[in-house]
């Protein structure tokens, strides 16, 4: 993850000995507690398609998806709203073959 996932939502702040402070992240599109560190984690926000699609003009039909099965495992996926299809990697099928792409 580059820039800011905008469902990457500050939740808490753990006050630690030794006046040390902890955030807390949740992840508001897999509904999920974050720990710091997890936002680099390939499992969690460091690998995550989210962010990257959310910033190239996206269509305005498609709809990011996360499950978080279990703590170091997810699935990334995008909902095409009009066409009710699920969708991996929507890049280059939805700019250059779907005529129905409209940008955000
Ligand atoms: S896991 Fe993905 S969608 Fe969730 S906050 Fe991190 S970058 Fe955003
Ligand atoms: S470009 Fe086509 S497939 Fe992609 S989200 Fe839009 S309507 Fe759906």
């Amino acid at each position: 993850m580059t820039g800011q996932c905008p469902f990457l939502k500050e939740y808490k702040v753990l006050r630690l000995i030794e006046n040390e402070n902890r955030v807390i992240f949740r992840c508001e599109l897999g509904k999920v507690l974050l720990k710091p560190k997890d936002l680099k984690e390939k499992w969690a926000c460091g690998g995550c398609s989210v962010p990257y699609v959310l910033e190239s003009s996206p269509c305005r039909y498609l709809k990011p998806g996360k499950d978080f099965l279990f703590r170091g495992s997810s699935h990334t996926f995008f909902i095409c709203e009009l066409l009710e299809i699920k969708l991996e990697s929507p890049g280059e099928f939805c700019k250059f073959y779907c005529r129905h792409y409209i940008p955000l």
